[in-house]
């Protein structure tokens, strides 16, 4: 840890050069990942060793302070909070210390894992990212960001759980927008916010049993748009008996490799003419019940054919609705430390009472304020434990009035490593914010904030605890 004067000082040093990201990206992994990965995904590789090597070669981290950041990691690879997706919170970071968390996620097969670190105008550094894939007992790197790039998107090869750590950069300070998600590989082809939009299934009986429904039915106001579900070539726009006014559309995924034919049909309207490249979300037409479909509410009837397969059902790659979009929590004029409001508070395994346990703090004490998501904070308790707490059960920090009663050395930050900022003589006024673990939060008369750690200089009006 390094304190909080210190912070200043290291926001300016080890503020990211310029020229960091075509150099870090240079840097291409070894081992296992870049024999397995896709060329596009090789080029995001870069591993932790390789990271620290750079981090220490550009004089962001001290080789003193190595130790720490590997041990801060690894601790907190073991300790992962289960978390349901999608997720947003908003990092805050005051370049005393590096921040790192792990989280457990689900993800399904087929399905993309977009996590994104975006750093607000005004804050400064990075995160690095990187998803584990279970081994047995052990855990396997899979992906990683660089961590001066802010998207990170992983095909998920199969389903299960996945593990995610977050850790930020040397020196980062500010606000950090960082979500979890887990994207169908399909944009869904219908702009409708409706819940409930996609009502008839693939397989389904037609035409009294002698064919079946080769796609599905997305229900929407005649005129809604329609959008490009992958990118990819428009090869057709056409009328017909059955289908009404369709387009087809040779399907390409992210990557340039094809995925079948798409098949847009009963439109309105359409957008775009024959040869023309699309990219995914690009409205292509609206929604409207031509066709056979002409005595039906409006619907696009949405298809996938593959060559060697044949018709696929697409809900698996298009979800049964459009995503939500992620709204980004703002606690960023919250203090670094908070005190607890309540007699005593519990602290949780997730951002949701529906979440285990994990501590109970007394009021009083101050906990070290991580992140921000909807209505929770993500705190660290004076006993280390990582966790979640409601935002409404916290203030910022009130001062009381102490009289030093000895000879007191206040420090820069609760760990008893910290460099001492002051030695404050026998009799001194000062103000008492708050406990944390064995450590007191405390403000001089000039302003200077500092952690007195020696519990034998504890104060006179503070009652022993
Ligand atoms: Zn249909």
């Amino acid at each position: 840890m390094k304190g909080l004067l210190c912070s200043l000082v290291t926001i300016v040093i080890l503020a990211l050069p310029v020229g960091l990201t075509t150099e870090l990206i240079s840097v291409y992994g070894p081992d296992a990942l870049a024999r397995n990965a896709s060329s596009d995904l090789r080029e995001q590789y870069l591993s932790r060793q390789q990271l620290t090597r750079k981090l220490v070669s550009d004089r962001q981290i001290s080789p003193s302070s190595i130790d720490d950041w590997e041990w801060q990691a690894l601790r907190s690879l073991n300790e992962p909070l289960p978390l349901e997706l999608p997720y947003a919170e908003q990092w805050l970071l005051f370049g005393s210390e590096t921040q790192v968390i792990t989280f457990d996620i689900s993800a399904t097969q087929n399905r993309i894992l977009e996590i994104t670190s975006d750093r607000q105008p005004t804050a400064q550094g990075g995160m690095f990212v990187e998803i584990f894939e279970p081994m047995g007992e052990r855990h396997r790197v899979v992906a990683t960001s660089n961590p001066t790039d802010t998207h990170l998107r992983w095909p998920v090869s199969r389903t299960g759980t996945y593990r995610i750590r977050v850790q930020s950069l040397p020196g980062s300070v500010g606000a950090f927008a960082l979500t979890l998600d887990e994207q169908f590989a399909f944009e869904f082809p219908v702009a409708t916010d409706s819940p409930k939009p996609v009502q008839s299934f693939f397989g389904m009986p037609r035409d009294g049993g002698r064919r079946e429904h080769h796609g599905i039915d997305i229900f929407a106001p005649r005129h809604t748009p329609v959008v490009a579900a992958t990118d990819g070539y428009i090869a057709r726009v056409a009328t017909s008996t059955r289908g009404g006014l369709h387009i087809w559309q040779r399907g390409s995924d992210e990557y340039g490799n094809p995925i079948g034919s798409l098949y847009y049909a009963h439109l309105e309207d359409t957008h775009v003419s024959a040869g023309t490249w699309v990219n995914r979300g690009t409205q292509i037409g609206t929604v409207g019940n031509s066709g056979n479909a002409i005595s039906t509410p409006p619907h696009l009837h949405f298809g996938l054919y593959q060559r060697s397969a044949g018709p696929q059902d697409p809900l698996p790659w298009t979800g049964l609705a459009r995503q939500a979009t992620l709204t980004i929590p703002n606690g960023h004029r919250w203090p670094a430390w908070v005190s607890i409001a309540r007699e005593s508070v519990n602290v949780r395994t997730g951002p949701g009472t529906e979440y285990a346990v994990e501590t109970t703090i007394d009021g009083g004490e101050l906990v070290a304020l991580q992140a921000a998501t909807s209505g929770w904070l993500r705190v660290r308790t004076g006993s280390g434990v990582s966790g979640f707490l409601a935002d409404t059960l916290v203030d910022p920090p009130t001062p009381q009035p102490i009289t030093l009663q000895g000879p007191t050395q206040v420090q820069a930050s609760p760990d008893p490593s910290s460099p001492i900022l002051i030695e404050l003589v026998s009799g001194t006024v000062a103000a008492r914010l708050g406990r944390f673990g064995n450590a007191r939060l405390v403000q001089t008369e000039s302003g200077l904030q500092g952690w007195i750690i020696d519990p034998v200089a504890i104060t006179s009006d503070e009652r022993p605890s």
